[in-house]
């Protein structure tokens, strides 16, 4: 068994293996996913993979918290040693700079995370034994990871350090800051870490700057803005958290967040209001077209089956309604439950 082994939120398997099928399809790889329901991962089997590993990028995937190369699935295990297992499967082959034992982030699994901890320490120096792993952390050679989904059965898989998530399961540890008008706020935080590089986020955003928030109530999406010292118009016909109102940046203008536009072009849009995804692409959409902004940040609500579908759907509506070229990258945040968040800006180029 080898294939592409990916995490994502629980519940969200089916979306997650749609989106891989279709990469998969995309480069006329014959593939087929293997989930379990509330599982938080996903196998996509039936190509070698490299081939599937270099295919699909981790950073080009929206429901994937986490991509790696599957080794191997090992099941039915001997509780009393499943070292040898693993370093049969390994069979001797490949010089990894570190070994991160893991679970998925399904409530089941998160159960062997004390176990996980263990059963690293013991092989650790094993695989050093063999040469397997450096003495040292070494993040240039790949990372070989063990998943615990049950305590007798294991996928071995490698990742390098260029594709794929930067933080352990692909869950960025944010602190929410006390002081935020509402928990939306680290959406705003964890999607301008996750998907903003740090180039983009040094030019991209900068004091002075004017943004706009779309159904900004209670503020903690302009609060975040306004951290950034940048200066908000925040949109909507709900009260504003009077901390954020304090920080002087933010002007509340109750109106219509599918009717306003800024009397001259700004920035920065953000939009958290929940409506149909379509209809809210739509107008994220108009904004570009119109030069109303030059980068926008915004969520998508999927309430419904078929989510990768439709975000397809609404992703290939709003770059085709844009008019001009513009790049996206989009995710279904840690902090994201049943949306995605997507970053667009104009692409001078
Ligand atoms: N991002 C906000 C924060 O961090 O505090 C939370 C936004 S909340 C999920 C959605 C908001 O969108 C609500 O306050 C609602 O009033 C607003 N909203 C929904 N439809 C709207 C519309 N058509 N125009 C303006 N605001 C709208």
């Amino acid at each position: 068994t080898e294939g592409l082994l990916a995490y994502c939120r629980p519940g969200f398997e089916p979306d997650l293996a749609a989106e891989l099928s279709w990469h998969a399809a995309q480069k006329g790889l014959p593939v087929y996913a293997k989930t379990q329901k509330n599982s938080a991962y996903v196998l996509l089997l039936g190509a070698p993979r490299e081939q599937l590993a270099e295919a699909i990028p981790y950073r080009e995937l929206i429901f994937a918290r986490q991509k790696y190369a599957l080794i191997d699935e090992l099941q039915g295990l001997d509780v009393q040693d499943r070292i040898t297992p693993v370093l049969e499967a390994l069979g001797g082959k490949g010089r990894y700079g570190e070994l991160s034992v893991e679970t998925p982030d399904s409530d089941d699994a998160r159960q062997l995370a004390g176990l996980a901890k263990a059963f690293g320490n013991a092989l650790r120096p094993a695989l050093r034994q063999r040469g397997l792993l450096t003495d040292k952390p070494n993040p240039k050679l790949p990372t070989l990871h063990v998943a615990f989904v049950g305590n007798n059965h294991l996928l071995l898989a490698s990742s390098t350090e260029n594709d794929r998530a930067p933080w352990p399961m692909g869950i960025p540890r944010l602190k929410q800051d006390p002081r935020a008008p509402s928990r939306s706020a680290m959406k705003l935080d964890e999607a301008i870490l996750c998907l903003m590089t740090p180039a983009e986020r040094m030019d991209l955003i900068a004091p002075g700057m004017q943004a706009a928030d779309l159904g900004a109530a209670p503020g903690g999406w302009s609060w975040v803005l306004a951290k950034h010292q940048l200066q908000v118009s925040a949109i909507d016909n709900g009260p504003l958290n009077a901390d954020a109102l304090a920080t002087g940046l933010i002007e509340h203008i109750r109106a219509d967040g599918f009717h306003w536009q800024p009397p001259r072009p700004i920035d920065w849009m953000v939009c958290d209001m929940v409506e149909t995804p379509s209809k809210v692409a739509r107008r994220m959409a108009q904004w570009f077209a119109n030069g109303w902004c030059r980068n926008a940040i915004f969520n998508l609500k999927l309430p419904m089956k078929k989510r990768w579908e439709e975000t397809a759907l609404c992703l290939d509506l709003f770059t085709a309604q844009c008019g001009k070229p513009v790049r996206i990258r989009a995710k279904q945040l840690y902090h994201d439950r049943e949306e995605i968040t997507v970053f667009a800006r104009l692409d001078r180029k």
